[in-house]
């Protein structure tokens, strides 16, 4: 099957603009922002959606979360911000490997 386009960004294949990374996730600017910080949450492993997450993801979903909260930090969220996940084709979901949208930097 072919690569996404979060797997070849993880792969280092195709650039993107890495805010962080860690064995377990790498986080990267949307190239289509929709808000003044809008950032990708992407686990490493290949998850094709949040439908997809079984209970051996549960540590990994909690540092995901924890990863969020540590950049909304780092990027000054203090007034609050959203976290978005797309699951599937109704929930109008792109790319076929999990994500979490971090949006922020406005009023939304
Ligand atoms: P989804 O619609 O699956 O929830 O979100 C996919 C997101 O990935 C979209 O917001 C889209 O702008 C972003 N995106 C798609 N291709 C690329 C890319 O090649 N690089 C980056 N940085 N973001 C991408």
């Amino acid at each position: 099957m072919a690569k996404t386009i979060f797997k070849q960004i993880i792969d280092k294949e195709i650039p993107a603009q890495i805010v962080y990374e860690d064995d377990l996730c790498v986080v990267f600017h949307d190239v289509h922002p929709q808000a003044p910080v809008h950032l990708l949450v992407v686990p490493k492993k290949e998850i094709v959606s949040f439908n997809e997450l079984t209970a051996e993801d549960t540590p990994l979903l909690g540092h995901l979360f924890a990863v969020i909260q540590k950049l909304a930090k780092e990027f000054h969220l203090d007034n609050g911000y959203r976290i978005v996940n797309n699951c599937g084709k109704d929930g109008g979901q792109s790319v076929a490997h999990l994500h979490f949208h971090l949006l922020g930097g406005c009023q939304l």
